[in-house]
């Protein structure tokens, strides 16, 4: 029988996941289908219960559903745990797997295809919400000079690096504090830019050659991204290299099998004006 996976949101017309892991499978050979769940607010446990009943392998999760996700699982992994929010599970006769890929995502995008290694340099967190807590530890795990993490709300920066253990080597600060400081990867995993919002970060936080990278894809030039580029960055990037590499990720974690992401981030990708 064809293994089903599927991908749970709210809305869910919007996904890309079907195509990126039905083309995964493709170009994998692999027998399953993959296809998109609208679950009712409220009603994610008993759409995924129907879904395994029907058999499901496993899923993606996107909003508002991470946290559902992370409590509907049986077995966490230490990213989801840091999370607190799982974008990935995994059904095996023992029980509910529960990973969180989004972190790992967003550093292979900036590591392999855009060529921007952390060591030695200077990053600047900007959030301390389900995406900044995902993506702390792969940052970390890179060796950078030094990790910054900025939020408006000071306490959740704070409460972050507390679970993350985190909180002798990551100073935190408010974004007036960033006047004067200077980094070479800025990364922005605020949501505001799904509102047209900018973080109330200073131009200059910008250094020679540093990445701007902004977490939201497919709204092109970003406020934050808009900032950067009069700010004279030339290297910016959105979020679809991420969105692309958690999937390919959690593609190997079901099926054993890494698929090649260079060709649907190039489909995927929206020019940045
Ligand atoms: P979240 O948990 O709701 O956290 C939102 C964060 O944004 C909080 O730190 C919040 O600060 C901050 N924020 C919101 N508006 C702001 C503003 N106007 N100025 C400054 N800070 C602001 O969201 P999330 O799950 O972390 O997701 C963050 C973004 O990443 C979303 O836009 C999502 O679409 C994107 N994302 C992309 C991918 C991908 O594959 N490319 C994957 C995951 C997430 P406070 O704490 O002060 O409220």
């Amino acid at each position: 029988m064809t293994d089903r996976y599927a991908v749970v949101g709210n809305p869910i017309h919007h996904s890309k996941s079907p195509l990126i892991h039905s083309g995964f499978a493709r170009d994998t050979e692999q027998d399953m289908s993959y296809e998109a769940l609208e679950a009712p607010l409220g009603e994610f446990d008993g759409r995924v219960d129907a879904f395994r009943k029907a058999g499901g392998r496993g899923i993606n999760i996107t909003a508002p559903f991470k946290l559902d996700a992370y409590d509907y699982a049986t077995h966490r992994s230490e990213s989801a745990r840091l999370a607190r929010a799982s974008n990935c599970l995994k059904f095996e006769r023992d029980g509910v797997y529960a990973e969180n890929f989004d972190g790992v995502g967003l550093v292979n995008d900036i590591v392999r295809n855009l060529g921007v290694s952390f060591a030695g340099k200077r990053v600047l967190l900007l959030g301390a919400g389900g995406a900044a807590r995902g993506a702390l530890l792969p940052f970390l795990s890179q060796n950078p000079a030094a990790l910054t993490l900025v939020n408006r709300t000071l306490e959740k920066a704070h409460a972050l690096l507390r679970d993350a253990d985190a909180a002798e080597i990551v100073p935190v600060c408010g974004y007036r504090e960033l006047n004067g400081q200077c980094f070479d990867i800025v990364v922005n995993a605020t949501s505001a830019s799904l509102r047209e919002e900018l973080p109330p970060v200073p131009a200059t936080v910008f250094g020679e050659d540093a990445l701007a990278y902004e977490l939201v894809y497919g709204k092109g030039l970003t406020p934050f991204l808009r900032l950067a580029r009069n700010a004279g960055v030339r290297r910016i990037a959105d979020g679809v290299g991420m969105l692309v590499e958690q999937a390919a990720e959690a593609f190997f974690w079901w099926r054993g099998v890494r698929p090649e992401t260079g060709a649907i981030i190039t489909a995927l990708r929206m020019p940045l004006v």
